[in-house]
């Protein structure tokens, strides 16, 4: 079989974390089953594997939280010695000097940190870890002055109302890419949807703040990476943020990979496709029973002209909530019901399905 390429790989390399988001989209963190310890050895193991199977373009190394691993810097080594572009995702509270140093001198493309307020109190309320602001400000203003740090923004009830103040102390970092995502539904944040889930205006209102921000700092480059239903939110509204659309095609996709080989459609969906010890990768890729179980279009979407467009959301959050990937993305449901007042208690209606017991 010819070595599959992959454009963008997003390796899981553990699925530990020091902070506790309230809305992490992790599926293993719905709190039915402890959370592995790092295995390093592992993660190592699988990567080589990995890349035996494929030439991947672009390798990002999260989690979890990466920085966990005490081998990360060689993880790092290994991907860019077989033509990688790496990048970090990480939480930023475990990046010290020497960290950040050793990155740079790998090559590192970017490094990318959550800031979810520039009040310390807020973000420490959605991280769950006392301290953390303080670090991951840190962070973001040293990956800053090298040029290789990128911000995110997570944009939930909590803190929509400061998207304006957190994106200038971003700015004040000297980072000039922002990746904007609204609350996607998943792990931890199934949980907490109540406190999480923004009403339309507020989703509206914050994504207005971010498009005026845009326009007022033209050297900044703004990215939303998580399909937004075009019945929730007019993105066309918002020409200064870049909102990706999520493609269904295997090939052309940026693709999940854990630390023990699991293989998934991405970092959003639980669903393993196939496991790269058992099943060679481009097979996996190639499998026509996965390819037409991601042809499914949802039946609310079968008809509606903006199904190209916006591919009826984030179905990976379907598949956390639903068990399915062919019913559009449950934010709809949840923003109606929650702050609409059609269905009434979102969360207990959720529960009482067994949905979240996947
Ligand atoms: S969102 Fe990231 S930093 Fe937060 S708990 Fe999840 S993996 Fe950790
Ligand atoms: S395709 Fe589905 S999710 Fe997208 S706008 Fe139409 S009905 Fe809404
Ligand atoms: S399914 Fe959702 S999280 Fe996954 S790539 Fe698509 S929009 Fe992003």
């Amino acid at each position: 079989m010819a070595r599959a390429y992959i454009d963008n790989v997003v390796f899981e390399i553990t699925e530990a974390c020091n902070q506790c988001c309230r809305f992490c989209y992790n599926y293993w963190r719905d709190g039915n089953a402890p959370i592995p310890a790092p295995d390093p050895a592992l993660a190592r193991k699988t990567l080589k594997k990995l890349l035996s199977q494929a030439s991947v373009g672009n390798l990002s190394l999260s989690g979890g939280e990466p920085l966990l691993l005490p081998n990360v810097h060689d993880l790092v080594l290994h991907a860019r010695f077989k033509g990688c572009k790496v990048n970090i995702l990480t939480n930023g509270t475990l990046l010290d000097e020497d960290a950040l140093h050793n990155f740079i001198s790998l090559g590192v493309g970017a490094i990318q940190i959550p800031l979810l307020s520039s009040d310390a109190a807020i973000h420490e309320t959605l991280t769950g870890l006392p301290g953390s602001w303080g670090k991951a400000f840190d962070a973001l203003k040293r990956t800053g002055k090298t040029g290789i740090g990128a911000a995110v923004l997570v944009i939930t009830r909590v803190n929509a109302p400061y998207v304006t103040a957190t994106l200038s102390l971003i700015r004040d970092c000297g980072i000039r890419t922002v990746m904007v995502n609204r609350f996607n539904i998943g792990g931890n944040g199934i949980r907490n949807l109540r406190e999480l889930v923004p009403d339309r205006i507020m989703l509206e209102e914050a994504f207005a703040g971010v498009e005026a921000f845009a326009v007022a700092n033209p050297e900044m480059r703004f990215v939303s990476g998580v399909c937004t239903p075009l019945c929730l939110m007019d993105t066309e509204k918002y020409p200064h943020i870049s909102f990706t659309r999520c493609t269904t095609e295997l090939s052309g996709r940026p693709l999940t990979v854990n630390y023990s080989g699991d293989v998934r459609f991405c970092n959003h969906s639980p669903r393993v496709l196939g496991n790269i010890y058992s099943r060679d990768i481009g097979d996996i890729l190639g499998d026509p029973r996965i390819k037409e179980y991601y042809a499914a279009v949802p039946e609310e979407c079968g008809k509606c002209p903006s199904f190209q467009r916006c591919g009826g959301g984030c179905r990976a959050a379907s598949e956390q909530v639903y068990g399915s990937f062919a019913v559009k993305d449950p934010i709809c449901r949840e923003i109606s019901s929650l702050h609409e007042g059609d269905g009434g208690d979102a969360d207990a209606e959720v529960r009482q399905q067994g949905l979240y017991d996947l």
